[in-house]
């Protein structure tokens, strides 16, 4: 990334975190993803539960290894490759009353708002409520201009990313390109506009000036 581009970055973070703050939730802005970590990791108090949900941002930044690493920190993890799905699924529930829960989002607008798409619903409805603190590590790639931008942005690209990532037998998968399919394996399913939260700053988005996850 060139310095024009860093520059970008960092202004259109600033324009997204006074947003934020409007819609009663907090925003900060990291250079790096390395920094980042280190912030997340500060944030999360003694002896929490982290509820960890699906990100790729998180896994290439070893955010997960990091907070597994802190003493009396219970992380919820349900992605062990040799869970059994239906341990997997109790592990989800717990999460829904963690103290703490960490994923990204699919696509954040410059007017601050969160867009995000789910196949079972558990990271948008940890979102939502459930957890007492929600915090949203988000590469700066992940800024769209405005709400028909986010949806196009998530349905044509990180959803069929996602499915070839997961080998998933989608049309999207094969061709890349959004079908609409009905598939039972379809991961398009639940969809979630957060415009703003009742409880103030319950939902901290922590942008990052790197391209991170889809
Ligand atoms: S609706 Fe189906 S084809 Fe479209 S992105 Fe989702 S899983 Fe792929």
């Amino acid at each position: 990334m060139d310095q024009h581009q860093a520059d970008w970055n960092a202004k259109a973070a600033r324009n997204i975190i006074t947003n934020l703050e409007k819609r009663r939730m907090a925003g900060s802005y990291c250079v790096s993803a390395g920094q980042a970590k280190d912030e997340v990791v500060a944030m999360i108090p003694e002896g929490a539960t982290v509820f960890r949900c699906g990100s790729m941002t998180s896994v290439g930044m070893g955010l997960w290894e990091a907070i597994a690493a802190l003493p009396g920190v219970t992380l919820l993890d349900p992605y062990p490759p040799d869970l059994p799905p239906d341990e997997a699924m109790e592990i989800r529930r717990r999460g829904m009353i963690a103290d703490v829960m960490i994923a990204s989002t699919n696509a954040i607008t410059l007017d601050g708002i969160l867009v995000n798409l789910d196949g079972m619903g558990n990271r948008v409805a940890a979102m939502a409520f459930g957890p007492k603190q929600v915090i949203l590590v988000v590469g700066m790639n992940k800024v769209v201009p405005d709400l028909a931008s986010a949806v196009a942005r998530v349905k044509h690209y990180a959803a069929p990313v996602n499915n070839i990532r997961l080998g998933y037998k989608n049309p999207c998968t094969e061709t890349g390109l959004c079908t609409d399919c009905k598939t039972p394996g379809r991961i398009c399913n639940l969809w979630s506009t957060i415009e703003g939260h009742m409880i103030k700053d319950r939902i901290h988005v922590k942008l990052v000036g790197e391209n991170l996850g889809y």
